[in-house]
């Protein structure tokens, strides 16, 4: 990504930081706030070098119980996207696994990754701010992974090819009759 994006990047992010404050302030919404927060920890990585422009925040009865910036590259991490570091913050605090009554708050829509992620955490609701189009212009483009999964698994990018079925199933089997699981 040059420069000159990122520059750009970060002055229309800042702007609509102030916004959104600017709206909490005038008691719209408090959407409005959270996802200010979000922007914020986004732009703060960018000057930080902790990695790409991304932010996210969980919230739970009012209170941020997680927040996460994209860490990939100052943590040699390539899952660090924000939504994965918030999601793990927050069910580290609620010590759970699951985000029941949470609202995911992210600067930018979510990744395939982070979808998986945000699906599995089962947070109550979504909002984000900048869309994968948007992202698309900077140089982040996802576009592909959701191609991906519409196509025959032998002819991925990344070739998927199916070996010892019979010997995994046992894992299967073993969790299928175990008495004292925890299930989620
Ligand atoms: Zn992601």
């Amino acid at each position: 990504m040059c420069n000159a994006f990122n520059k750009k990047f970060i002055d229309e992010a800042a702007k609509a930081a102030e916004n959104s404050n600017h709206n909490y302030i005038q008691g719209n919404t408090d959407h409005a706030h959270f996802m200010g927060e979000a922007i914020k920890l986004a732009i703060q990585g960018v000057k930080n070098n902790d990695g790409g422009p991304f932010g996210c925040v969980i919230v739970k009865n009012g209170k941020i119980i997680g927040k996460g910036n994209n860490k990939v590259t100052s943590t040699n991490d390539p899952s660090a996207h924000a939504e994965i570091t918030a999601i793990r913050e927050a069910c580290k605090n609620l010590d759970t696994f699951q985000l029941d009554g949470c609202t995911l708050y992210t600067s930018c829509e979510p990744c395939p990754m982070c979808l998986g992620a945000i699906y599995w955490a089962r947070p109550d609701k979504v909002f984000y701010a900048s869309d994968k189009k948007d992202a698309a212009k900077i140089g982040f483009d996802d576009e592909f992974i959701y191609n991906e999964l519409e196509i025959d698994l032998s002819e991925r990018k990344i070739p998927f090819k199916q070996i010892s079925r019979d010997a995994s199933l046992k894992a299967f089997k073993i969790w299928d009759e175990k008495d004292d699981k925890m299930e989620y």
